[in-house]
């Protein structure tokens, strides 16, 4: 079995947000780190950073950001979204807190920026290389050997390296060859619904033109838009429609279909977003897939982190941030063991379970966020939610906390927030207000269900 040694060299594949910031996890530890990209490099040239333009950074991407310094950088380009604002289609408007108090916020980061920032710091460091428009091909696991196509050239190289970590995101080139062997699987689902982007720009002076501390979700049922804040004043939206169907990106054909769905489900967004019919027909429509794979490593040789491994929908805003907790749970590993197989190995047992828990919970959360946040019981419910958390403070959790405000494993977070779940449901049963909850109640049920299962994991 091969020692780690802490000055050898190592590949990693795909220079995204996991694969960056795993550069610097491993150059902290001493490695040489060779990194290959397929795209070109965008802090030279104009290129889009791929799927959205922003998202939500929170409690987990944060602390892996903190242990390499970079979290007070990120946090001064963020904008903080203390809660969602629900628009219905009458243009009224419902703000829900995502936590107890304001300190319990998500953060909105541009997605381009925080690559690039993660880019240079690698760099900095004087272990990191990365070589662009280097497309990885083949990989054979066994002989730590990689078939790289120079993108600019077209001419293929054959690259030696004993240990290669596969972070080239959702269609991973580098999980097709693993599950190309014997004892290894991956399922893929994808999602019937796609997503389009589209912009509402700043107003005179760069200022926003929507509440700017809020996540915006305009829920519709089957379909829903979205906004999240950017530095400069603008919102980049998202429209999450099905492929086909009576309401459907299929269906939405012309300009004059696109504008007369707007004008009839999202007036107050359609006033805001002055070239819909371009961005409509010119961005591209994207897909979302569930990657859920086993094992994620060949003995010592090669290792899956991030979308490769785990990819999951963005309705929980957490595939990057489960993806940066990767990069603190392998350094954790690389402390504890003398062998790489170990470590991977601790690895993929640690992490499996919780990947596959937060894949589960990010879709069940599109049919929440689509569907039941104009549901009144829904809103009544959060509200409940809201005052058990600050009424008993340490003792209730719900799952939104545990995730997107805790560092708890997600397999706890999903079983917790089950529980949780349960118990609001039950005292807001019949209830007007939320101030009215029955807290001796409440209290008797969090200790009798909660606070055991807490305590035994
Ligand atoms: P990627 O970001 O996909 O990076 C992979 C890299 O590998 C790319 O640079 C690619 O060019 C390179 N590459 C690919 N193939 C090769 C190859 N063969 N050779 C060399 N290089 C290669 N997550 C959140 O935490 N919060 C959010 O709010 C959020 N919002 C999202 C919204 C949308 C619409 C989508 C689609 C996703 C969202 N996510 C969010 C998820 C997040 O985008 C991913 O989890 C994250 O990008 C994963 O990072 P990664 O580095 O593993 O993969």
């Amino acid at each position: 079995m091969q020692e780690i040694q802490r000055t050898e060299r190592v590949t990693v594949v795909g220079a995204g947000l996991v694969g960056s910031l795993l550069s610097m996890y491993l150059a902290r530890r001493g490695f040489q780190v060779e990194v290959l990209e397929r795209r070109p490099d965008m802090r030279r040239e104009a290129i889009g950073a791929g799927r959205s333009i922003n998202l939500a950074i929170s409690t987990r991407g944060l602390h892996a950001l903190r242990q390499v310094g970079l979290e007070e950088e990120a946090l001064s380009h963020a904008i903080p979204m203390r809660g969602r604002m629900i628009h219905s289609a009458t243009g009224a408007l419902a703000f829900q807190a995502y936590g107890k108090d304001e300190s319990q916020h998500i953060n909105s980061l541009s997605r381009a920026w925080l690559n690039k920032s993660l880019m240079t710091h690698a760099e900095a460091t004087g272990r990191v290389r990365i070589q662009f428009k280097q497309r990885v091909q083949h990989l054979d696991a066994e002989r730590g050997l990689l078939e790289v196509l120079d993108e600019e050239s077209g001419a293929v190289r054959e690259v030696r390296s004993p240990v290669v970590f596969g972070t080239d995101g959702a269609g991973s080139a580098v999980r097709r060859e693993l599950v190309s062997r014997p004892g290894h699987v991956a399922e893929q689902e994808h999602l019937s619904h796609g997503y389009k982007e589209l912009t509402i720009p700043a107003g005179p002076g760069g200022a926003f033109r929507m509440e700017k501390h809020a996540l915006h979700i305009w829920p519709r049922g089957s379909y829903m838009l979205i906004a999240l804040p950017n530095e400069d004043g603008s919102f980049t939206c998202t429209l999450f429609l099905p492929f086909q169907g009576p309401v459907s990106f299929a269906s939405l054909d012309s300009p004059e279909r696109v504008v007369t769905f707007f004008e009839e489900h999202f007036p107050d967004a359609l006033a805001l977003i002055p070239d819909l019919e371009h961005d409509f027909f010119h961005h591209p429509t994207g897909t979302m897939v569930t990657v859920k794979s086993a094992p994620w490593h060949v003995g010592g040789r090669t290792l899956l982190l991030g979308d490769a491994a785990h990819a999951i929908v963005p309705f929980f805003g957490q595939g990057m941030n489960c993806g940066f907790e990767d990069c603190v749970v392998l350094d954790e590993c690389l402390g504890r063991h003398a062998r790489w197989e170990e470590a991977f190995e601790d690895f993929f047992q640690l992490r499996k379970p919780n990947a596959d828990a937060i894949a589960d919970m990010a879709v069940e959360n599109f049919v929440e966020m689509r569907d039941r946040t104009a549901d009144p019981r829904f809103l009544q419910e959060k509200a409940v939610e809201k005052v058990l958390l600050n009424a008993f403070p340490g003792e209730f959790l719900s799952r939104y906390t545990l995730v997107s405000f805790s560092r708890v494993p997600y397999r706890l977070a999903y079983e917790v927030g089950a529980i949780a779940g349960g118990i609001v449901a039950e005292l807001s049963e019949g209830l007007t207000r939320a101030e009215d909850v029955d807290l001796d109640r409440a209290r008797a049920l969090i200790h009798e269900r909660l606070v055991p299962f807490v305590k035994e994991h």
